[in-house]
């Protein structure tokens, strides 16, 4: 099904996956979603000063599906479950730096306090509100769906996660006024009904992080690199990316 180029690019679809973009809050144990704001500002900005093109996974997937394969140096910023700071922190450098994005937001944490969402040991941490969602909308950023209650997908029964699916894309499309296209697991576990329901319910690719196969491709399990807050210096930052530049549009070529 796949020719040699595509069968390359299989592993890792070019799209990079923040959560908080912030500084670690006292009480957080897990520190390793946080990314500070300057951090963030510094690797977007490396990323373009490389002439990277970003997209919104919807329009990458898109562009997988015309062309068979992802655009050349080409990357898609994501952040997941949709947190404040997203729209305080870093909403403003992916608007100075003209980059898009996408966020995968839980509807049921909207305009509220959450642990929903918040690693183990984690307090309560805000989530973006409507209006701020709106307006992010308005402006250019995609929004994804994270699930309604960001429960973990691969431990519920087919009806469970039929309504963590069907409820959140509605909301969110509701909220837009845009079409809800595309999903990322909450974190990051799925099987094959979850998959299937996702699908069914209209998203034309879901994401992952921790696992999918590396083999081959599948939009409904595709791997994300994870941006996180060891990844201090642009050095490490690059070395992480690396594989997104080596290896798509060149085929024999895959070290
Ligand atoms: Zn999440």
């Amino acid at each position: 099904m796949f020719d040699s180029i595509s069968e390359l690019s299989a592993a890792i679809a070019p799209v990079i996956q923040y959560h908080k973009i912030d500084d670690p809050s006292r009480d957080a144990r897990v520190r390793g979603g946080f990314t500070p704001p300057r951090r963030f500002k510094r690797q977007l900005t490396f990323l373009k000063h490389r002439g990277v093109v970003f997209y919104t996974a919807s329009e990458l997937i898109e562009h997988y599906k015309q062309h068979g394969q992802f655009p050349l140096n080409s990357v898609a910023v994501t952040l997941d479950d949709g947190w404040q700071d997203n729209y305080t922190n870093a909403f403003p450098v992916l608007k100075s730096l003209g980059i898009k994005a996408t966020i995968f937001i839980v509807p049921s944490c909207l305009g509220e306090q959450s642990t929903k969402a918040v690693a183990e040991g984690e307090g309560v941490r805000a989530h973006l509100s409507r209006a701020q969602v709106r307006e992010m909308s308005d402006d250019g950023i995609e929004f994804g769906s994270h699930s309604m209650n960001h429960r973990l997908l691969h431990e519920l029964p087919a009806d469970k996660v039929l309504f963590e699916v069907e409820e959140a894309k509605r909301q969110i499309e509701d909220l837009t006024q845009k079409e809800c296209r595309t999903f990322a697991y909450p974190a990051g576990y799925y099987n094959e009904a979850a998959q299937k329901i996702i699908a069914a319910a209209g998203h034309i690719a879901a994401f992952s992080t921790i696992y999918g196969p590396t083999d081959r491709f599948d939009l409904y399990g595709l791997n994300r690199i994870e941006v996180l807050r060891r990844d201090r210096f642009i050095f490490q930052f690059a070395r992480k990316l690396a594989p997104l530049f080596a290896t798509r549009g060149k085929a024999g070529n895959d070290q």
